[in-house]
């Protein structure tokens, strides 16, 4: 029977305290997520560049799912536990090998040795494992190259832990490690992506919807709720902040030149998420922008949008093709929601001819004729926040 789940985290290899700090924040994610699933609090171990998860006579499926959601976790092993005994490592290995379904033909064993003070060295007790193996399963051979399964023993100071068996997760680094960062959700395809990026990289995010009611339906501010759930999977759970964007959106086209309509609208977008950032101590803006998918995503687009703020814009898609987004899209499960058929608040003041190169002189002029302060402020100020978890019920299930 499985004893322990063992927990891998790749990119945290960094140097002195950083890691103590990261390995700490990675098992409080952990402990979370298992709650979040399961309202129980799992029993961790810390050990050399390792996590164990104590499985107290538990089945260790139920934790991959959660497992394979915590950003740090680089991949994992349900385990055996055996003693630091050359007799007792084989029947762990042979109960192991057994254990596996469809009668595997070929195999071979890996042994790692970290504890040196265990006497048989690697390229032995590897023979002497695979030897005792060989002799008890009948039809079995020995396949050092290309074997069906690989026995892994890997000799710690507190015991031999063995496997076969090892599930990948996202890796990246533990959320809550890198600060904070405001994205902006449409329910469109790429911003849901390029937040989940951002936290991959141990960035916490708030979410931040700009919603046009009555041209856009609530339909489309559902959406929304329901990429951030889907996003609150891997982060128990996220605010977004709605903002009604209407009446800036009917003054950009009643009074702005109509060419200029989506560049002036984005540099709103940009004054009130910067605004909103500030408030809620976050330290840059997150966009699902990707160059020349749109006439606002070009350079000369960005450059005009980007003026009215001092804050980092991180855009995790910049440079990546539409095939690729819509792959990770999803991988992690944002895309049939993205694809339903709402009106996004962009899509309903649409101009015949958007500018591909917006010059900002003509941005500031066109802006003379809005009170551009008192919109802001006044959107700022009826902005309301709504407090997403992740739906235990609906969302989650065992692979
Ligand atoms: P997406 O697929 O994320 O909607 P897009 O390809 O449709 O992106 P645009 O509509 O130009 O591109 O929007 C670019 C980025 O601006 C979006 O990725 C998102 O970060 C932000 N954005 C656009 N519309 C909204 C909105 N209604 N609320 C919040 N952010 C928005
Ligand atoms: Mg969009």
């Amino acid at each position: 029977m499985y004893d322990h789940i063992l927990i891998r985290y790749g990119e945290l290899a960094l140097k002195g305290r950083n890691q103590m700090d990261f390995v700490r924040r990675l098992v409080k994610n952990i402990k979370q997520m298992v709650y979040q699933y399961y309202q129980e609090s799992p029993v961790l171990e810390m050990e050399k560049g390792r996590i164990f998860l104590k499985l107290n006579g538990q089945e260790p499926q139920k934790y991959y799912e959660p497992l394979a959601n915590v950003f740090g976790i680089l991949s994992f092993s349900p385990v055996r536990k055996a003693e630091l005994d050359m007799d007792q490592i084989k029947k762990a290995a042979l109960e192991e090998f057994r254990s596996l379904p469809g009668g595997p033909k070929t195999f071979r064993t890996t042994v790692r040795r970290p504890n040196k003070r265990f006497p048989v060295k690697s390229p032995q007790a590897q023979r002497e494992i695979g030897a005792y193996i060989l002799k008890n399963v009948p039809n079995l051979k020995v396949d050092l190259h290309n074997p069906e399964v690989e026995v892994f023993v890997e000799l710690r100071d507190d015991g031999a832990y063995i496997y076969t068996q090892k599930i990948y997760g996202h890796g990246g680094l533990p959320l809550g490690t890198g600060g904070k960062a405001l994205l902006l959700l449409s329910g469109g395809i790429d911003s849901p992506v390029a937040g989940w990026l951002t936290m991959k990289r141990g960035i916490e995010i708030e979410a931040l919807h700009f919603y046009s009611y009555p041209y856009t339906s609530e339909r489309a501010k559902e959406k929304v709720v329901d990429l951030a759930k889907v996003l609150a999977k891997y982060c128990g759970q996220i605010n977004v902040h709605i903002v009604p964007f209407t009446k800036i959106q009917e003054a950009i086209s009643a009074n702005c030149y109509e060419s200029l309509w989506i560049t002036i609208m984005r540099r709103f977008m940009f004054r009130i998420a910067e605004r909103i950032a500030r408030r809620r101590e976050a330290l840059a803006l997150v966009t699902g922008e990707s160059i020349g998918q749109v006439a606002s995503q070009t350079l000369d687009s960005m450059y005009a949008i980007n003026e009215v703020t001092n804050m980092p814009v991180i855009r995790p898609l910049i440079t990546s093709d539409k095939e690729e987004i819509m792959e990770l899209a999803r991988k992690i499960d944002t895309y049939d929601i993205s694809i339903r058929p709402y009106a996004d608040c962009c899509t309903v003041f649409l101009p015949r001819e958007p500018k591909t190169k917006p010059k900002l002189v003509l941005c500031h002029k066109e802006e003379t004729k809005l009170k551009v302060e008192e919109l802001v402020e006044e959107a700022v100020n009826n902005t309301e926040t709504i407090l997403i978890k992740a739906d235990e019920k609906d969302e989650f299930g065992y692979f």
